[in-house]
């Protein structure tokens, strides 16, 4: 008889794993659960869905349980798998279409829940109008009352990369004026403050009001939001996106006996194997090593999923412990209107939290040769530890960030120093850049620093 591999969760790490698990295993049977009507979904994508910038929502779905069948891969959507025996190797599981109940066996399983979105518990939160974004029925759901009520005033609450990415496209819909409540001092608060002041700065001149260190403590409203009231202030609301952060999906987990780490997240080892037998676990759902701190930590980030499921699914697929997951530099970009965001590593923050000794430099550059007609600023920081020179982690804000921040990622990736981003070798024209790239202006600074 073939073996038997089922896999739980079915966006981005759970679909790798299957499609990964079917390419080095032909005979392999696979089926996979997926608790939402569809799988394979962009999640990335959902903020631009919502200013209408994408277009279809078809173009949102990456595949179909029909071209997964086409591929040997059972893909079961609108199923929840409520119960894991792991002695007996099966499964409950729920059709949520017919409440029907299932049992299924296994010889190897995939956990890849992922992650869902918190709903703080303040008054109001129940409200019709407030809403979280994790899933396409989350945007389905905003869109729907967005076109059925047309809201004037928007607030989003929560200031990470969800609520930036909300605000952004709730202004770009237009129509609507968009305030962003954030509770710490500043947005953005991965960050350290000098980034997150120029990402406060640009949503401002772009017309989002910014209102920092303020806990909203009730949606106020009769059936439909009416307002947002935190203090004794209050800002009129007809809707609300809620982006305070999110949680992995681990209670499946838990009662089934796996392992957890200290971030909440499932525990595995480099070949992403849980604790229980012939059971491995993948993408947001699971914790990662930090290759800046060698310390455990939680990314829960499309790419990370994608890289852990293949890992996952290979290692399943095979029955061995192939292929190696690493651990991540935590790298993300994001957009704020027309300022690329991204972070690689530690912030200084993190670098002294995690014991490191570390010095920093922050520079402004340009996109741009400064004379090449469109060149715009941009903001770097480099955190490096003071002892070794070795660069523990980067920030940057503007024009060109994607590509800063990639070329950092590369130089924690492989320990490098500032000594050797001085020396590095990168691409130069003007339309591209600045003769010598911000990278190395920065590591320049950083020099002046270290060696003072
Ligand atoms: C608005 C938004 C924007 C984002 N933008 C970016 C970005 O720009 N870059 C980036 O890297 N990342 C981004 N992300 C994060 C990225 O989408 C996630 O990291 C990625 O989707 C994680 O994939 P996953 O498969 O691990 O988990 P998930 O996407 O959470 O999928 C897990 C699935 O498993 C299902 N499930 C859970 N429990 C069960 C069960 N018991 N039975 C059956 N099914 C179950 C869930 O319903 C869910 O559909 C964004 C996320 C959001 C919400």
């Amino acid at each position: 008889m073939a073996t038997r591999l089922v896999i739980v969760g079915g966006v981005a790490a759970g679909t790798k794993a299957a499609s990964r698990a079917r390419r080095v295993n032909p005979e392999i049977e696979i089926t996979l659960y997926q608790e939402e009507p569809e799988v394979s979904i962009s999640e990335c994508g959902l903020p631009y869905f919502l200013s209408d910038m994408i277009g279809a929502r078809s173009k949102l779905v990456a595949r179909t349980p029909e071209e997964f069948a086409r591929n040997g891969i059972e893909a079961r959507t609108r199923c929840r798998v409520e119960r894991i025996d792991p002695e007996r190797k099966r499964l409950s599981v729920c059709d949520l279409a017919t409440s029907e109940k299932l049992e299924d066996a296994y010889d190897r399983l995939i956990i890849a829940t992922g992650a869902q979105a918190v709903l703080p518990s303040i008054p109001g939160s129940d409200l019709d109008g407030v809403f979280t974004l994790r899933f396409l029925t989350d945007a389905d759901r905003i869109l729907g009352y967005v076109k059925e009520r047309s809201p004037k005033k928007a607030v989003v609450v929560g200031g990470g990369y969800v609520g930036l990415e909300a605000a952004e496209n709730l202004k770009n819909r237009g129509g609507m004026e968009v305030s962003l409540v954030q509770s710490g001092d500043h947005v953005a608060a991965a960050f350290d403050p000098g980034a997150a002041e120029v990402v406060e700065d640009h949503l401002r001149e772009k017309g989002v009001e910014v209102v920092t260190g303020a806990r909203v403590e009730e949606f106020e409203g009769d059936g439909h939001i009416r307002g947002v009231r935190f203090g004794d202030r209050r800002l009129e609301a007809d809707i609300a996106v809620v982006g305070v952060g999110i949680q992995p999906r681990v209670d499946l987990a838990e009662t089934t006996g796996m392992e957890l780490g200290a971030s909440g997240a499932i525990r595995v080892d480099r070949y992403m194997k849980t604790n229980l037998p012939e059971v491995w676990a993948a993408g947001d759902c699971v914790e990662s090593t930090n290759l800046a701190s060698g310390k455990p930590g939680w990314f829960p980030l499309g790419d990370t999923a994608n890289q852990m499921g293949r890992v996952a699914g290979t290692n399943a697929a095979t029955g061995e412990n192939t292929l190696e997951f690493p651990g991540v530099t935590g790298t993300i970009v994001f957009k704020v209107f027309d300022f690329g965001v991204g972070k690689s590593g530690l912030s200084e923050r993190e670098a002294q939290n995690a014991g490191f000794d570390a010095a920093s430099a922050e520079i402004t550059s340009t996109s741009r040769a400064a004379y090449y007609p469109g060149a715009e600023r941009v903001y770097l920081k480099l955190i490096a530890e003071r002892s070794t020179g070795r660069i523990l982690g980067a920030q940057t804000v503007g024009a060109g960030a994607d590509k800063l921040v990639d070329v950092c990622a590369t130089a924690i990736w492989g320990r490098l120093s500032y000594r050797d981003l001085i020396n590095l070798d990168l691409a130069y024209a003007p339309p591209f850049g600045p003769v010598l790239s911000p990278v190395i202006q920065a590591a320049s600074v950083l020099s002046s620093v270290l060696e003072k």
